[in-house]
């Protein structure tokens, strides 16, 4: 199951939550001051693969000429 970091429009406080689909974001709110005005992050996920080249290698082997 992702989890989702979360920002709030309304008081700027962070937070992460696990979601087991997309559209729950839609149900989220905020725990500080209970405001839907919330806006999604980078997964954590995503956040640990970022940062390097190596995307870009894997991006490149992918490409049409190699299959
Ligand atoms: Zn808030």
């Amino acid at each position: 199951m992702p989890i989702f970091e979360f920002v709030c429009l309304d008081c700027g406080d962070s937070f992460d939550k696990l979601l087991r689909s997309s559209s729950a974001i839609n149900s989220v709110i905020c725990p500080t001051c209970e405001s839907p005005q919330i806006r999604k992050k980078i997964s954590l996920f995503s956040s640990k693969v970022s940062g390097g080249t190596r995307a870009e290698t894997n991006a490149a082997s992918c490409a049409p000429g190699g299959l």
